[in-house]
């Protein structure tokens, strides 16, 4: 029965499952490790170079010893978006802080060559409507997303009373005078009514921990702090001081892929270190047509971010307003494809016959993308390696159309470690399999930190109601009321990646945190009382919610490739990228959200 339903819809197989089951976990098992997690070094005391703002001076200013109403936490898309919903609500007294010199957050941070979003410009850049903002491109590059940070920071007002260059060292709740006393490294003592923590996801930058690793003497940086004085150009390319240098780069992850093709264009030799290859479909950036802008109305943004959440959350929809390699993935491998097979059947479909049919056609899937590698690549060695043998949402999919064809250049040289990683650093470069590749320069495209514990990410503790820690109170994970609020710790909010609903789009999920937040303080006000916070009742609910819902990507992840998704290969960790999210998806969590509201009773919080 299960073979008729994947004949009608994927037609006749032309791959043996079997024999790609076996492939995929004989790859993931080379790949396994005893330390899991723990090979990654943190950035800090000999590495803390690494995480230095190379692109704008501290200004120096007097330490602040003042009161404000909301102190907003990070300066990124999430304290930009509750900022200005904050406004709109009429809250005049905010402040925002950000260890960066400006607004923009991961993309203040990562200007490496490159650099741009890979969910649709038109959805991914908040508040187009409200900033009568149409961009460039199908899918921004950094500068244009970062000048458009920066636009709703002016539009909102934002910059007025914002502390740049300025790290939180410390939270502490005043459980007499009902604020909170926030210290940071420039020797600040303010008092916040409110706090909001809009730290991002990925933003401590991580080093592998490679024997050897500061032993070498050449030049070395991590992505997230590209060096331009050292290798010319700036994000669009030019990188002209490479043309005589030998480069390495370690990584070959979503920016790995973004960054190579400039490198392998400008570097007089390249050599890219490879663990695990990504899988890289097609990008097809263009450029935005003026008159298809002309024709968009009033309401345009969140219809097309709404159409696009619903595919990408496995909805069905009459059009595909995007059309992009996320929507194709989407289409193909979740409850729409079913939804498909069920209407040629007659049937519904059963849940063992689903699962069957979105496995084939993962397979088929990434059959394409393995066919795509070999039609690009033209020496057969570097094919095979650049093949990735894991599931689709095992890793971050890519998406780019220079990528692989830089492999073609005969000054780049793809080194594959076979899934082992690169064996050790020296004085002059880098050692894999025995052999050591002198390099001038080496480039760590190794991602960010995840999976240890929310407060050491964030990089300050917070102290709430009788000097509880939240450090203590989360140490076996995250307890929260649908992500933003956690008993014991009042007028203390949380965006980002806590315990809401994961979305491709992240800015449209912080969106709707941000809209959340400023209706809650907005209700505070109104009430005349100065207090809210999740009941141990709502916190517990919301807790045996996720837990609930959060089974199947479990069983999904435990096959996969190691990589942050799962933890490294290892699934039991309170503080996983996942461990914590609520596995109802966005669509779910959104009407969560908005029935809430909708209800007024405020279930689950205690105001005043
Ligand atoms: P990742 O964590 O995705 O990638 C890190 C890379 O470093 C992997 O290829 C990893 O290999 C490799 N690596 C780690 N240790 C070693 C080692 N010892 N030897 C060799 N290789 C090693 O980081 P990224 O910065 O690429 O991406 C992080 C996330 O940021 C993405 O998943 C995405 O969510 C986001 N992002 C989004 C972009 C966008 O929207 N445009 C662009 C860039 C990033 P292995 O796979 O084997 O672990």
């Amino acid at each position: 029965m299960q073979e008729d339903v994947i004949k009608l819809t994927l037609g006749e197989l032309d791959f043996d499952p079997d024999e790609l089951k076996a492939k995929y976990l004989a790859e993931r098992d080379k790949r396994l490790r005893d330390d899991g997690n723990e090979q990654y070094i943190e950035v800090q005391g000999d590495f803390s170079d690494y995480v230095d703002d190379p692109y704008e001076k501290k200004v120096a200013r007097e330490p602040l010893n003042d009161t404000v109403e909301v102190v907003i936490i990070g300066g990124g898309f999430g304290g930009l978006l509750l900022g200005g919903r904050l406004r709109e609500q009429g809250f005049t007294d905010i402040r925002v802080i950000e260890k960066g010199g400006d607004f923009g957050g991961t993309w203040y941070w990562n200007r490496y060559p490159g650099a741009m979003c890979d969910v649709e410009s038109y959805c991914y850049l908040p508040m187009l409507e409200e900033l009568d903002y149409i961009p460039k491109n199908k899918y921004s590059f950094a500068p244009e997303i970062m000048a458009h940070t920066q636009n709703i920071a002016k539009h909102y007002d934002l910059y007025n009373n914002a502390c740049m260059s300025t790290e939180v060292t410390d939270l502490t709740w005043d459980e007499k005078e009902e604020y909170w006393i926030v210290s940071t490294n420039r020797g600040d003592r303010m008092r916040a009514r409110y706090v909001a923590m809009a730290n991002g996801p990925l933003n401590r930058p991580k080093l592998p921990g490679i024997p050897g690793i500061d032993s070498f003497k050449g030049h070395t940086f991590h992505t997230s702090r590209w060096d331009y004085d050292y290798t010319g150009g700036d994000a669009s390319g030019g990188l002209e001081k490479l043309k005589d240098k030998k480069v390495g780069i370690i990584g070959t992850g979503a920016t790995g892929v973004q960054c190579i093709p400039h490198l392998g264009e400008w570097s007089g030799e390249l050599k890219v270190f490879q663990r695990t290859p990504s899988s890289v479909d097609v990008r097809n950036n263009r450029e935005t047509d003026p008159e298809w802008a002309e024709t968009l109305h009033s309401g345009w943004q969140y219809e097309r971010m709404d159409n696009f959440n619903v595919l990408v959350s496995g909805g069905d929809q009459d059009q595909d307003l995007v059309q992009d390699g996320w929507t194709d993935i989407f289409r193909n491998l979740t409850g729409i494809a079913a939804k498909e097979a069920s209407r040629k059947l007659g049937r519904r479909l059963t849940s063992a016959e689903k699962g069957k049919l979105m496995k084939m056609a993962d397979y088929k899937k990434m059959n394409g993308v393995r066919d795509r590698v070999d039609e690009i690549i033209e020496d057969e060695v570097t094919a095979e390696a650049l093949k990735p043998w894991y599931r689709q949402f095992c890793k971050r999919p890519c998406f780019h159309d220079e990528y692989l064809p830089t492999y073609n250049r005969p000054n780049v040289h793809l080194i594959d470690t076979q899934g082992k990683g690169v064996e050790r650093v020296t004085e002059k470069g880098v050692v894999v399999d025995g052999v050591e590749h002198e390099l001038d320069c080496l480039i760590f495209a190794t991602g960010f930190e995840v999976g240890t514990s929310y407060t050491r990410r964030a990089g300050y503790d917070v102290t709430g109601k009788e000097g509880k820690k939240l450090s203590d109170k989360w140490e076996d994970g995250l307890k929260t009321l649908h992500g933003f609020t956690t008993n014991g710790f009042p007028n203390c909010f949380f965006l980002g990646f806590t315990q809401g609903a994961v979305t491709v789009n992240v800015p449209h999920a912080l969106n709707e945190q941000a809209k959340h937040i400023s209706h809650l303080l907005a209700e505070v006000r109104t009430r005349g009382e100065h207090t809210v916070e999740a009941t141990p009742e709502g916190e517990q609910g919301w807790l045996d919610e996720v837990k609930r819902t959060s089974r199947f990507g479990e069983r999904f992840r435990a096959e996969c490739t190691p990589g942050y998704y799962n933890n490294e290969g290892k699934q039991a960790n309170p503080n996983g990228f996942f461990t914590s999210g609520y596995g109802g998806g966005p669509i779910k969590f959104f009407r969560i959200l908005e029935q809430w509201r909708e209800n007024g009773t405020f279930d689950g919080v205690k105001i005043g």
